[in-house]
C-alpha cells in the first residue's frame, strides 16, 4: 500500500461486528479466566495485554499505523517525544557510555543528552551535521553506542545527510537513532537511507491539531544487535527470568526490549485517550503535509522577494545551503516551518508579529493553525544580542509555522503585518 492509504487504514481492522472507528480502551488492566494464561503473558510467552503500561489496545493501532508508515517492525507510543528518546537511548546506554549527535537538534533534546544524561554518566560529542565523513569518523570511541540525529532539524532546519551518517554508524557496527518529527513518513522514511531506529515527537505534524503531547519510538529491524557490541540483547536479562531479547523477539529485540524493559522501568506510556486522538491526526496527515509542503514553499518564494526581508532559511529555496540534501531526502516537500528575518532588527520583528491578525503567537510548531514565535523576546529572551548571536538566535529572526489555510489569507496577513511596519 501507498502512505496515503496506509494513513486511513494501517493499523487496525475489525472483525465482524465490531465498532469500524478505534476503541477508546479506558482500562488500565485486563481480565483472564485462569492464573496459567496470564502467567504466560507474563513470561513474555504468549502475546496480549495485561497491564496498559506495557501495552494498550488502543494505543497498538497507533503503533501499528507509525511502524506500517515507516517501514519498521514495531513501534512503542510514549506519553511525549522526549520520553520517547530518553526510553531509547537508555535502552542501550549507561553510565560509562558515550554518544555522537548532530549540534542542531531540538533544544529539549540537546538538554537530555547534554546535561541530563551526562549526569547519568553518559558521554556526548555533538558535531556540525555537515561534518565530512571522515572527520565524523574520528569521533567514535570504543564506548560509542549510538549516533544520532535529526532529519529536518527544529528549529535551523538542517537537512540530514542520513546515508552518510548511517554509513559511518554502520562502519562502526553501531546504530543511527533519527528524530523525524518535521518531515514525517509523508515527506521522508528514513529507514530506507538507513536509519536504524526513527523516533518523534507526535505532537507535531502527527497529531496536527495541537491537542495531545506524544512520542514513538520505531524499530527498523534492520540492526543486528548480536554483533558483540550489544550483550544486553544476547545474554539472559535477569530481571525477566533470563529472557534473550534476540532469541525472543528476533528482528523486534529492540522494541520488545524498550517495552518490557524499559517501559515497565521508567513508565512514561502514552494515554489511551491520546492515542485516539493521534490515530485522528495520522489519518489525515498525508493530505495536511501535502498542504503544509506547498503552502511554505509559496510563503519562502514570497518573503524571499520582499524589500522588509533580510533573509529567509528554507530548504526547499534553491538559495538554501542544503538545497541540495532537500532535493535528495526531500523530494516531496520541505514541511511547514520557515525562518526569517526582518529589516530592523528585534524591535521591527516584534512590531511585525504583532500586527499579525491571523498567525497566532504560541509556543508550537508544526500545527495546521499557521502560527509565528519570535525566539528573541520568547524561549531566548534571557540573552544578550551577542549571545543570541553566538546561539544561532538572530534579534530579526521569526519562525513562521506555515498552516493548512488558504495560501492567500496566509501572504495576506503577512503583507499587511508589513504595511504597518511603515
Ligand atoms: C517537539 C520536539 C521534540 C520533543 O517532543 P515533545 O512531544 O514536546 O516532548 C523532540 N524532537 C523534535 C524535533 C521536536 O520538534
Amino acid at each position: 500500500m501507498h502512505n496515503d492509504t496506509k494513513c486511513v487504514q494501517s493499523g487496525y481492522s475489525p472483525k465482524n461486528g465490531e465498532p469500524r472507528v478505534t476503541p477508546i480502551v479506558q482500562s488500565t488492566t485486563y481480565k483472564y479466566d485462569d492464573a496459567q494464561s496470564m502467567g504466560r503473558l507474563f513470561d513474555l510467552v504468549d502475546d496480549g495485554f495485561f497491564y496498559t503500561r506495557l501495552g494498550n489496545p488502543t494505543c497498538s493501532v497507533a503503533e501499528n499505523k507509525i511502524a506500517d508508515l515507516e517501514g519498521g517492525v514495531g513501534a512503542l507510543l510514549t506519553s511525549s517525544g522526549q520520553s520517547a528518546s530518553e526510553i531509547a537511548i537508555f535502552n542501550i546506554c549507561g553510565a560509562g557510555d558515550h554518544i555522537i549527535s548532530t549540534s542542531t537538534i531540538y533544544g529539549g533534546t540537546l538538554n537530555l543528552l547534554g546535561v541530563t544524561m551526562k549526569k547519568l554518566g553518559i558521554e556526548v560529542t555533538f558535531v556540525d551535521p555537515s561534518i565530512s565523513f571522515d572527520d565524523l569518523c574520528k569521533e567514535f570511541k570504543p564506548n560509542t553506542k549510538l549516533v544520532f540525529g535529526e532529519t529536518l532539524s527544529n528549529p535551523s532546519l538542517r537537512v540530514l545527510d542520513v546515508e552518510m551518517f548511517a554509513k559511518a554508524a554502520h562502519d562502526h557496527d553501531l546504530p543511527l537513532f533519527i528524530d523525524n518529527t518535521f518531515p514525517t513518513p509523508i515527506n521522508l522514511r528514513p529507514i530506507e537511507f538507513g536509519a536504524d531506529i526513527v523516533l518523534h515527537s507526535t505532537s507535531k505534524y502527527m497529531d496536527g491539531h495541537a491537542v495531545s503531547l506524544g512520542g514513538v519510538i520505531v524499530d527498523s529491524g534492520n540492526f543486528n544487535w548480536a554483533n558483540g557490541k550489544f550483550p544486553e540483547f544476547t545474554t539472559p536479562d535477569d530481571s525477566y527470568h533470563g529472557v534473550v531479547y534476540t532469541k525472543q523477539f528476533g528482528k523486534a529485540a529492540f522494541i520488545s526490549k524498550a517495552r518490557v524493559q524499559m517501559m515497565r522501568d521508567l513508565g512514561p506510556m502514552a494515554a489511551p485517550q491520546n492515542a485516539f486522538l493521534l490515530t485522528l491526526g495520522l489519518e489525515t496527515l498525508h493530505l495536511r503535509m501535502e498542504r503544509h509542503n506547498s503552502n511554505a514553499l509559496a510563503c519562502a518564494k514570497y518573503l524571499e522577494q520582499h524589500d522588509k526581508v533580510a533573509w529567509v532559511n528554507y530548504p526547499g529555496l534553491k538559495s538554501s545551503p542544503d538545497y541540495k540534501l532537500a532535493e535528495k531526502y526531500l523530494p516531496g516537500g520541505c514541511s511547514g516551518v520557515i525562518s526569517f528575518g526582518v529589516k530592523g532588527g528585534k524591535e521591527a520583528a516584534m512590531t511585525f508579529m504583532n500586527n499579525l491578525k491571523m498567525a497566532a503567537i504560541v509556543c508550537h510548531v508544526a500545527d495546521l493553525r499557521t502560527s509565528v514565535l519570535h525566539p528573541a523576546s520568547t524561549t531566548h529572551r534571557q540573552l544578550t544580542e551577542d549571545q543570541l548571536k553566538s546561539c544561532g538566535v538572530l534579534p530579526e529572526q521569526i519562525r513562521f509555522s506555515v498552516g493548512i489555510e488558504n495560501i492567500d489569507d496566509i501572504i495576506s496577513d503577512i503583507e499587511q503585518a508589513f504595511e504597518a511596519l511603515k
